[in-house]
């Protein structure tokens, strides 16, 4: 088969076998593991673990090496993990954390268009084609998932949109003006959105051309999935990606819709036990963990993602030999995602403690408001402001809303409660409460 026929953008890629796979993962590998030999933190930190690249004659052979996560990058300057000169570089992008959070990864102009093909792969499996219309409802910026979809979608040959986040007016126009019938967005904004096309008395299915949606980003539920299908009249399929990956277009659903395809000529996928580090079986959850093998500016090799998942068994009906990856089922950090941005408590606590008046205690709630997920903190003001004036209590209110906001870029609501009304638990604190109806996985 071939792309002509209708399934495959890259049919040579994406029909390989397993063995095919494997064979091919380890010649990339071996060059990738030489590239990283021109980077300063690479050469460290494989003398650190004695870890001899050229040795590697096997897949199984990478496990010498200790896999990196979040700490490793940001412990490090970037530019380190250059194999190239800066000079080749010609992006950079981040995690959708703040700054103190985020990590950064360059990408030079080969990056860009190896990923921009991973993505219109993805699309394309999906039945995407160079008719559709394609409107693009992330963020653009540093954000990996508003320009690395776009160039997919551009490569593919479809209409660019580039819509960007928010302005929910604005989008349904555009997807009636211009005959939108493929977006990319959010789920809990896509659920959300559905309030506006009601306020605008626009049906999504009877006024709108869509056809397909693909949703990612943060974790949600099969039931997510059905709502935002039933009410759009679409396909809804489930994108996973990460910054330290290139961003959307590491794993995606094909039209079977039973976990996601991991492309394995990109990336080796292993799941480990995160406690132990070693590889769980096939159908057992584990923590996701990926080695680059299309980036040249900034490959990562075994990066710990922090994401818990579960790989499907048997080849998948489709035809495809890349295993599937199921939903992702939460985190092995504290790391939370809301309106798609990565959250970590920490952050809220910094603010918090640096703001007078603030007593001992907080909570974050997640909860879902109409269709709209929100972040509430409860905050605990000290002794004397609670029982001070009103006017106070309020400018205290708006200043821990402004400040948060600052530092996470999604606007809390905040509520100020009773010093000590906070139950306090034995042992951990429970910083996060996840009451969301469709969007989980703390
Ligand atoms: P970022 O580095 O900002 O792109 O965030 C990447 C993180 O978003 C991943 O490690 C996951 O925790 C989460 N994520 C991305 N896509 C999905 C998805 N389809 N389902 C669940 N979580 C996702
Ligand atoms: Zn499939």
């Amino acid at each position: 088969m071939s792309r002509e026929d209708g399934y495959f953008w890259d049919p040579r890629v994406e029909l390989l076998d397993r063995e095919e796979i494997r064979a091919l993962q380890l010649r990339k590998l071996r060059d990738v593991l030489d590239r990283c030999t021109r980077s300063p933190f690479y050469r460290r930190w494989f003398k650190e673990a004695g870890f001899r690249p050229e040795k590697v004659r096997s897949l199984e052979d990478l496990r010498a090496l200790p896999p990196m996560d979040k700490d490793t990058l940001r412990g490090a300057a970037p530019r380190d993990f250059l194999t190239v000169p800066l000079d080749e570089i010609v992006r950079v992008h981040s995690s959708s954390g703040t700054t103190g959070q985020a990590t950064i990864i360059f990408h030079t102009m080969k990056d860009i268009q190896a990923w921009a093909d991973l993505g219109a792969r993805c699309m394309y499996m999906t039945g995407v084609r160079r008719s559709d219309v394609f409107q693009n409802m992330m963020g653009y910026g540093l954000f990996t998932g508003g320009l690395g979809f776009h160039y997919a979608a551009e490569r593919l040959g479809a209409m660019v949109i580039p819509a960007g986040s928010g302005n929910s007016k604005r989008q349904i126009q555009l997807m009636r003006e211009f005959g939108t019938t493929v977006i990319h967005v959010i789920p809990s904004y896509a659920l959300y959105l559905l309030e506006v096309f009601r306020e605008m008395g626009v049906d999504p299915r009877a006024d709108t051309e869509l056809r397909i949606a693909f949703i990612g980003a943060e974790p949600h539920t099969e039931d997510l999935r059905r709502r935002v299908e039933e009410a759009y009249g679409v396909d809804a399929y489930n994108s996973y990606g990460l910054s330290e990956m290139s961003g959307p277009g590491v794993a995606f659903e094909c039209p079977r819709k039973e976990g996601m395809h991991v492309w394995e000529d990109a990336f080796i996928l292993e799941v480990l036990d995160p406690r132990t580090l070693e590889p769980v079986g096939e159908g057992e959850e584990g923590e996701l963990v990926f080695t680059s093998l299309h980036r040249e500016g900034m490959p990562l090799l075994r990066y710990r993602t922090r994401d818990l998942a579960f790989t499907y068994p048997d080849v998948c009906a489709c035809g495809r030999a890349h295993r599937r990856i199921s939903r992702i089922k939460g985190r092995t950090d504290d790391m939370f995602i809301i309106k798609g941005v990565n959250i970590f408590p920490m952050q809220v606590e910094k603010v918090l403690l640096g703001i007078l008046g603030v007593g001992s205690n907080y909570r974050i709630i997640l909860e879902t408001v109409g269709l709209r997920d929100e972040m509430r903190v409860l905050v605990e003001v000290s002794d004397k402001l609670w029982h001070g004036d009103v006017r106070e209590l309020n400018r205290l209110r708006e200043k821990i809303i402004n400040e948060l906001k600052q530092e996470i870029l999604v606007t809390p609501l905040v509520t100020l409660v009773e010093p000590g009304s906070l139950a306090r638990e034995e042992g951990k604190a429970v910083r996060v409460v996840d009451r969301r109806e469709y969007v989980k996985g703390v």
